[in-house]
C-alpha cells in the first residue's frame, strides 16, 4: 500500500485524511492538539454541503445557523442588504475540525497531535518528513499547512520574501445577531465579519492593516479607536458577551500567488493560495481542492498516474477551479476598508444589486 503524509490538520488536510484512508496508509502530522480555536469568521459556502453529505463529513446541518443575506455597512454606517444567492451555513472551526478528526481517526487514519514537520525532501522516490517527533517516509506528501508556516521557509516558498502587511483577530461573543445574516462592517483599513454558529454564539472575525495596530499598540485601544468607529460594530462591541480571556490573532496573512505544486509537495487550501477572507469562501476552496487532491492521489496510489502525471493534472485543476475565483476576491477588497470605496459597495448592493450579486458570485463555485 501506498504511503501518504499530510501536513497540517485543518479543513483541506482533515478532509483529504478523511477520504484517502479508502487507497492508501494515511498519516497526518498536526502541529497543535485538538480541539482548539483559529482565526476565522466561520460562515462555509453551502457549495461544499453535496460534498460533505456524500462523505458523511457533516456535522448535524440542522442544529446550525442556515445564513441568507449578505449586510454590509461602510466606514461611516451606511448599511444595505442583499440576499445570497447560494448562502452558507456557521459552524466553529473548533467544532467542525474537532468532528473531521475524530472521523479521520474512525477511517483508520494515523494523526499525530503536538507534532511539527520541519522539512519535507524527496529522496529518490520517497518523501522524508522530518517533524519534532520522528522522520517520516512516503510516497505522496500533501502540504496543508496553511496560510503561512515555518516549513514555507524551510522550503524557500517565494512568497515568503514579500511582508504581509495583514492582521487577523477573532472572538466568540454572544449578541443578539439575525441568525440568517452574515454582516460585513467595514472600518479604516479593515473589515469584520458577524455571523452566528452553533450554541447560540456569534463569531466576530475582522481583518486589519497591521498599521492601525502600530498606531495603538494594543488590540484593545485600536478596537476602541478604529474599528469602533463603525457605529455597528460600537453597539455591538458594548452590547456583546466576549467568551474567550482573549483573541486568537494571526499576522502575516498573505494573498501573494502561490505553487499548486512545490517540490513534489501537493499543496491544498491556503498552502495553495488563499483568497481573501470578505468571500467567506477560503473553506470551501480548502475542502475542494482536498477533493480534487484525493481524487488523482487515488490514481496515483492505484498505479494509474504516474508522478509527473499527478503534478500536472493537480496544477491544472487547480488553476481551473479556482485561480480567477482568488483574484476577483483581490479585485473585490480593494472596495473594503475605505470611507469612499466602502459607500461604493454599500451603493452597488443597494441601487443595483444584480452587479452586486454577479460580482459575490466571480468569488464562489458552484456545488461539488
Ligand atoms: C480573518 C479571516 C477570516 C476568515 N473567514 C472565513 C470565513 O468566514 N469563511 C471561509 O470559508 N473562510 C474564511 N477564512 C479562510 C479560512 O480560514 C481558510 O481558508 C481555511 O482555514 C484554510 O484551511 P487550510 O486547511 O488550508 O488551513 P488551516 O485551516 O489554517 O490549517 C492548517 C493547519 O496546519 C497546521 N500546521 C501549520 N504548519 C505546520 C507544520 N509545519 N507541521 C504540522 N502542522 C502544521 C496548523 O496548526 C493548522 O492546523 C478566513 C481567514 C481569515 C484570515
Amino acid at each position: 500500500m501506498r504511503k501518504i503524509l499530510i501536513v497540517g490538520g485543518g479543513l483541506s488536510g482533515l478532509v483529504a485524511a478523511n477520504l484517502l484512508t479508502k487507497c492508501a496508509e494515511v498519516v497526518l502530522v498536526e502541529k497543535k492538539q485538538y480541539p482548539f480555536h483559529r482565526v476565522c469568521g466561520e460562515y462555509i459556502s453551502n457549495e461544499t454541503v453535496p460534498f460533505l453529505q456524500r462523505h458523511g463529513l457533516l456535522p448535524n446541518l440542522d442544529a446550525l445557523p442556515v445564513i441568507k443575506t449578505l449586510w454590509i455597512t461602510s466606514v461611516n454606517g451606511r448599511k444595505s442588504e442583499l440576499p445570497l444567492d447560494l448562502g452558507g451555513f456557521g459552524i466553529s472551526r473548533y467544532a467542525f475540525d474537532h468532528f473531521l478528526f475524530q472521523r479521520a481517526v474512525k477511517n483508520g487514519a494515523q494523526v499525530f497531535e503536538n507534532c511539527e514537520a520541519n522539512t519535507i525532501t524527496l529522496a529518490g522516490d520517497r518523501f522524508l518528513v522530518e517533524t519534532s517527533e520522528k522522520i517520516f517516509e512516503a510516497d505522496v506528501v500533501i502540504g496543508s499547512f496553511g496560510k503561512r508556516s515555518r516549513i514555507d521557509k524551510a522550503m524557500n516558498r517565494s512568497f515568503m520574501q514579500k511582508k504581509s502587511p495583514y492582521v487577523g483577530v477573532k472572538y466568540h461573543i454572544r449578541v443578539a445577531h439575525p441568525s440568517d445574516v452574515i454582516a460585513l462592517h467595514n472600518f479604516k483599513d479593515g473589515y469584520c465579519g458577524i455571523s452566528n454558529v452553533e450554541d447560540g454564539k456569534s463569531t466576530l472575525c475582522y481583518l486589519t492593516h497591521r498599521n492601525n495596530l502600530k498606531s495603538y499598540k494594543q488590540i484593545e485601544a485600536m478596537e476602541r479607536n478604529v474599528v469602533c468607529r463603525n457605529p455597528y460594530l460600537k453597539e455591538i462591541f458594548a452590547r456583546a458577551e466576549f467568551l474567550y480571556d482573549k483573541p486568537e490573532t494571526i499576522n502575516e496573512i498573505s494573498f501573494e500567488t502561490k505553487q499548486a505544486v512545490e517540490n513534489h509537495v501537493i499543496m491544498c487550501g491556503d498552502a495553495a493560495g488563499m483568497i481573501t477572507p470578505l468571500c467567506g469562501n477560503g473553506m470551501a476552496l480548502a475542502i475542494h481542492s482536498a477533493k480534487i487532491a484525493a481524487e488523482l492521489i487515488t490514481d496515483f496510489a492505484e498505479g494509474r498516474k504516474s508522478r509527473a502525471q499527478l503534478e500536472h493534472d493537480y496544477t491544472k485543476r487547480w488553476n481551473q477551479l479556482f485561480a480567477t475565483r482568488l483574484w476577483a476576491g483581490k479585485q473585490i477588497q480593494k472596495l473594503f476598508g475605505n470611507e469612499w470605496t466602502s459607500d461604493l459597495a454599500v451603493n452597488l448592493a443597494r441601487y443595483a444589486s444584480p452587479v452586486a450579486t454577479w460580482l459575490v458570485k466571480q468569488t464562489h463555485g458552484k456545488p461539488f
